[in-house]
């Protein structure tokens, strides 16, 4: 995948996201959870909102440092080895800015 193509899919990637965040925080159900007088259900939806909400802005921030890394010239670059990331990384995963070992040995971490 050559730098322009990986440039517009994140951007059109941004653009989803930032999207879709902006309904998530628009939902009314987001604040439900504030009023529980209904029970259980309202608080459901609610959690699931805040979820994908979270989800979403963890993707946006990968998606901007992936962009960053396009402006400086390292796309496709391991952020933490310096390694190529695989272009079947890539390709499913536009956002990855790290190659599968040093992902996998982050998320141990956490
Ligand atoms: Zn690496």
């Amino acid at each position: 995948m050559n730098d322009a193509t990986a440039r517009m899919r994140l951007e059109s990637m941004l653009a989803e996201l930032d999207r879709s965040i902006g309904v998530l925080r628009g939902d009314p159900l987001a604040v439900w959870d504030r009023s529980p007088a209904d029970g259980g259900s309202v608080l459901t939806d609610a959690d699931r909102n805040r979820a994908m909400l979270e989800a979403a802005t963890r993707q946006r921030r990968s998606v901007l440092e992936a962009l960053k890394r396009l402006d400086e010239g390292l796309y496709g670059l391991c952020a933490d080895c310096g390694g190529p990331v695989p272009e079947g990384r890539l390709e499913a995963r536009p956002e990855a800015t790290r190659c599968v070992q040093c992902q996998s040995r982050r998320e141990r971490r956490r």
